[in-house]
């Protein structure tokens, strides 16, 4: 089988990619129901209360829902759609749809329908979907409500398009049972805390809205290749594979020419990512072999987050047609680097101003230096569940594992802006005259941050000019989460740092920049240790980070555990993100997660070792046994048959180990099964049998090194990586 998968991916030529669009700005979001399909499919009105409605948040009624129902059915109508889903994000952590016909019969004939209330709610019911408990059977509705602010769109399959409609998912008793509707409620709390801090500096800006951009890594291997390996179908990753002789140690692939199959592939799906409206912009091979990155422009996060998921499942839907299966799990791979989703976020004002970008002059340099120190507040006081936020059994395998993100959460800011926050902290006055002196003034930040181009790639949360970068999240992940945590931390600390100001100003009768400079300056104080701009990747920052008394949570079941910190709790409970329950239900959730994932790969490590490793293994072991037989038989002298025995030996001693040692774990694995609670059944899969998984695949991976190739099943390496 491993040869014929061979003989089909050699055979492959590049797909053409369909003409039916020659210029972008025709093909760009025709598929998506924009305000240009909303002004020529709505009437004035309905056009300016839907307009309303998304900037301001206020309610959409039942008679403009009907009116703006009819004017996307027709418009998808025409389009030649015929179905309508809700499209909505369960905590399972992709994206979920159930289809209903515009179609109904009617006397014999197939009528259109498609009302108000088809539109903005729906009961998917959906009661196999994870709710962490939050769902008793008898009660088990959840519903579905549309999210206005995601323009609904069409999504087209080989055979059929569907007209999607973004909602958020929600329980009966109206608690979230999705990742959206706590981003959505994050968003709208920080628009609220940014604007009224903002009015220190700028008294005409009404709303801040939150931006981000996501870089997306990923690999692409040939899905024939892929689909003769039962642990890249099952985990998304590969549990054994000898290392190939080439991998990235020459740089060779980063940034190298993209291979014609590939380039087509990226093409294709780019294209059906543009008209759904989908910004993509960057395209380039990563560092491992097989490995690619695409990034769109930045985009309000709500859209941006809805539009990730969106662009993986096209990706995903894409690589099929062109022999290909895309990987978003964090670490495919051992040896080579894994794939991350690097989250560019910012602030920006609707009266255009990026908060987090330095000015030109004092005041927007105070106004820049309170929102940069106040993230960096947030983050250090929510560090442990921005961990939590990221963790997750693939995502283990890449934080701190030399080539990604450390675990522990720290921020990188430049050397420039080390500086800045050194003189506020010391309250040094910049001197006269003398600006290349060792102080920097606030006014002078801008031209300075413009050479500072300093780049550390082994960073967290690194600011990279005028945003921040949150680089620890995981390629398959959802962004909604650790962005959703983000902004919630953001708007707790701008609460607090109004609070601060404010009380300052009035107690101490402060003025106000003094004020500010004040609360700034012990912010510095408090905080700094969450401050590193060294290397990431070794082992002295380990060191240095525990003495600091910074976390480093390596496994996802401790990492979990922020979300029902005391901590955490107060604070998602003042702002009314998450009641307590729901903070347990996605704590539960998350480790259920973690405990299958890991309980799968056991099992898979168990059925390919027993099925594919040994047979080929004792197959090698009896062909090189009956050979040291008839050496022994033809008188050779005992000299000239030590080589067979030798293979001999170490195959049979690695068939050994690999058995006993995948049994052990078999057993670790039952135990785990019968504890009594998940926090305890996820801390055993951590400790005791994903902690077994290296030293099982070290022995089978030494077999594939020695065993006959022509007996090896599962396709190696260097065909995975380097076949395209
Ligand atoms: P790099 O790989 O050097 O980090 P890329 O160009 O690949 O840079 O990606 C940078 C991402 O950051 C893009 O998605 C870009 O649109 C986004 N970005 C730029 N400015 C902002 C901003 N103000 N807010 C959020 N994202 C931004
Ligand atoms: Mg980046």
């Amino acid at each position: 089988m491993r040869f014929k998968a061979l003989e089909i991916a050699l055979s492959r030529q590049p797909i053409e990619v369909s003409k039916e669009f020659s210029r972008v700005q025709d093909m760009y979001a025709c598929n998506v129901f924009n305000d240009d399909a909303m002004q020529s499919y709505l009437d004035k009105d309905t056009y300016k209360s839907i307009k309303k409605a998304i900037k301001d948040g206020t309610k959409i009624n039942r008679t403009m829902a009907t009116q703006i129902a009819s004017g996307m059915k027709a418009w998808a109508m025409e389009k030649g759609v015929t179905h309508y889903t809700h499209w909505f994000q369960p905590l399972t952590g992709t994206t979920a749809e159930k289809h209903d016909s515009f179609f109904e019969p009617q006397d014999g004939r197939a009528v259109v329908k498609f009302s108000g209330d088809a539109l903005v709610q729906q009961e998917p019911d959906a009661s196999s979907l994870p709710s962490g408990g939050l769902r008793n059977t008898f009660e088990a509705r959840g519903y579905t409500a549309w999210d206005p602010s995601s323009p609904a769109f069409i999504y087209e399959n080989t055979s059929g398009k569907t007209l999607c409609i973004p909602t958020v998912f929600v329980s009966y008793t109206g608690e979230a049972l999705d990742y959206k509707a706590p981003l959505l409620k994050s968003i709208d709390l920080l628009d609220k805390a940014a604007a009224d801090v903002c009015r220190y500096f700028y008294t005409d800006v009404k709303k801040v809205g939150t931006s981000l951009g996501v870089e997306q890594e990923y690999f692409l291997i040939d899905k024939a290749l892929y689909n003769q390996r039962p642990d890249l179908i099952m985990c998304g990753r590969t549990l054994f594979g000898y290392a190939a002789a080439k991998n990235q140690q020459m740089d060779d692939h980063y940034f190298g020419s993209i291979p014609d199959r590939v380039f087509n592939y990226m093409v294709d799906f780019e294209n059906e990512a543009l008209k759904l409206g989908i910004p993509v912009r960057t395209r380039h091979n990563e560092v491992a072999p097989g490995q690619y990155e695409c990034a769109p422009q930045f985009e309000e996060i709500n859209l941006a987050v809805d539009h990730n998921q969106l662009l993986m499942d096209l990706m995903d839907e894409v690589a099929n047609k062109h022999g290909f299966k895309v990987l978003f799990h964090e670490k495919p791979f051992a040896g080579i680097n894994g794939s991350g989703k690097h989250n560019n976020w910012s602030l920006l004002t609707d009266t255009g101003i990026n908060l987090l970008s330095p000015g030109n002059n004092p005041l927007s340099n105070m106004s820049f230096l309170t929102f940069f120190i106040n993230t960096i507040k947030a983050f250090h006081d929510n560090a442990d569940l921005l961990r939590a936020s990221i963790a997750s059994a693939s995502n283990d395998h890449r934080l701190g594992a030399n080539e990604a993100p450390p675990a522990i959460m720290s921020i990188f800011i430049g050397s420039t802006l080390t500086k800045v926050l050194e003189d506020i902290e010391n309250n040094i006055k910049p001197s006269k005259g003398k600006t290349e002196d060792k102080t920097i003034s606030i006014a002078q930040i801008p031209e300075i941050l413009l050479d500072n181009t300093d780049r550390n790639r082994t960073s967290p949360f690194a600011f990279t000019g005028n945003k921040f970068e949150l680089r620890a999240v995981g390629s398959s992940k959802s962004c909604a989460s650790p962005m959703m945590v983000l902004n919630a931390a953001m708007t707790y600390q701008l609460i607090q740092f109004k609070k601060d100001v404010d009380g300052l100003m009035a107690k101490k009768e402060m003025k106000k920049n003094d004020a500010i400079l004040t609360v700034l300056r012990g912010y510095i104080k408090e905080t700094k240790r969450v401050l590193f701009e060294g290397n990431g990747y070794g082992e002295a920052w380990v060191i240095e980070a525990k003495k600091r008394g910074l976390s480093n949570l390596r496994d996802t079941p401790s990492a979990l555990h922020a979300y029902i910190s005391d901590r955490t709790v107060k604070m998602m409970g003042d702002l009314g993100i998450f009641k307590p329950q729901e903070l347990k239900a996605r704590h539960h959730i998350e480790l259920e997660d973690y405990m299958k994932k890991v309980q799968i790969e056991g099992r898979i490590i168990d059925e390919m070792t027993y099925t594919y490793v040994l047979p080929a293994a004792l197959q090698y072991q009896k062909m090189v046994a009956d050979n040291v037989v008839a050496l022994n038989a033809s008188g050779l002298p005992k000299k000239q048959v030590e080589a067979s025995m030798e293979v001999l030996e170490e195959v049979s001693e690695h068939i050994n180990a690999l058995k006993t040692k995948v049994d052990r774990m078999v057993e670790e694995r039952k135990k785990a099964n019968k504890l009594d609670t998940i926090e305890k059944q996820a801390k055993a899969y951590s400790d005791k049998v994903n902690s077994e998984f290296d030293d099982i695949r070290y022995h089978a991976d030494k077999l594939e090194r020695l065993v006959d190739d022509s007996l090896w099943t599962i396709p190696k390496y260097r065909e995975l990586l380097h076949i395209k």
